[in-house]
């Protein structure tokens, strides 16, 4: 996974660019607004967004994802 642009701080929706990023994950964090450092409380973009978006275009996207995900296993098999 690359490194994300920022993180959002889960306990107050900040976007925070102050972070260090290795091997997929968040390995540290600084929130200037409320003081968190908890790697555990950060959030990535997508991850937010996720959950704050809208029901129906998130369906629509993981199922396209989906479809495609298989397609690539049934050649792999054969
Ligand atoms: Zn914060």
């Amino acid at each position: 996974m690359p490194r994300p642009e920022y993180l959002i701080c889960l306990e107050c929706e900040t976007e925070v660019e102050d972070f260090t990023w290795r091997e997929g994950e968040v390995r540290r964090a600084a929130c200037e607004v409320c003081g968190n450092s908890d790697p555990d409380a950060f959030a990535l973009p997508e991850q937010f967004d996720q959950d704050s978006e809208d029901e129906e275009e998130d369906e629509e996207g993981e199922e396209e994802l989906v479809e495609d995900y298989d397609e690539l296993e049934d050649q792999d098999e054969e």
